[in-house]
């Protein structure tokens, strides 16, 4: 086993203890485990799920194994897993970060009041999840009290995401705030240095245009995100512009 699978399954056993005592708390404990020799069991899983060999995958087989998924302590605490929803050849696949109290109640990505404004962002722009967008996020079950997921919590999803960024090939990911973006890209940078211009994200063997912006939650809550939330906008539409006459 190596040291991350040890680390991953000591923090699935921290969250499960913090859960079953008194509700979740936000920090974690910080194991310094050494890697054992990797066991051919182990690469067999490993490569297994490795989201672009699997030959017979769909978005709705994807949707079944989240909706029953208890990988990690979200799946106790949900009331439904949203696992994604739109277009299936998306021209862009929007990514957030989880699914609040009104997306646990309905299965379903960004439909509530953050989710709305989503929708109008991507409107202005001429994109909507029931004609050329996916929507998703990086945990597909809802982290209680809308905590940040933890990084296990991402880890144990990024299986899921993963799979469906292969079978759909979206043009561009649109990253909806800081724990999209940093979960995505592999960094602690803040979402003010991230978002604002175009970079590569590397997802299996696909390299895809990747941009970052505010969350609609934060835009809610501070108006001063708007403008530079709608410059975002404008550069995502003026890249798909190009792509259509280039
Ligand atoms: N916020 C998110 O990041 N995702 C949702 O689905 C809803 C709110």
């Amino acid at each position: 086993m190596t040291a991350a699978e040890k680390k991953s399954i000591a923090g699935f056993l921290d969250t499960t203890s913090d859960f079953l005592s008194s509700g979740y708390k936000t920090g974690q404990n910080d194991y310094d485990f050494t890697d054992d020799a990797l066991t051919t069991a182990s690469q067999e899983v490993s490569l297994s799920r490795d989201s672009t060999s699997c030959k017979t995958d769909s978005i709705e087989q994807i949707a079944d194994e989240i909706r029953r998924c208890k990988n990690c302590p979200l799946g106790m605490t949900r009331k439904n897993a949203a696992p994604g929803e739109g277009s299936l050849q998306p021209l862009v696949m929007v990514i957030g970060e989880g699914p609040g109290a009104e997306e646990d109640a309905q299965g379903r990505p960004f439909v509530g009041r953050a989710g709305q404004l989503l929708d109008k962002m991507l409107e202005a722009i001429n994109l909507s999840r029931n004609s050329n967008c996916f929507i998703a996020n990086v945990v597909k079950c809802r982290p209680p009290n809308n905590r940040d997921p933890y990084p296990e919590e991402t880890s144990a999803c990024a299986y899921f995401l993963e799979r469906q960024i292969a079978l759909l090939k979206p043009r561009f990911i649109l990253a909806a705030g800081r724990i999209a973006a940093q979960t995505l890209l592999k960094t602690t940078e803040p979402i003010g240095k991230l978002r604002g211009n175009f970079r590569e994200l590397t997802a299996g063997n696909m390299t895809l245009p990747f941009l970052a912006t505010y969350h609609p939650a934060a835009l809610l809550r501070n108006e001063d995100l708007k403008r530079p939330a709608w410059e975002d906008l404008k550069l995502l539409r003026s890249m798909l512009d190009k792509e259509k006459t280039g």
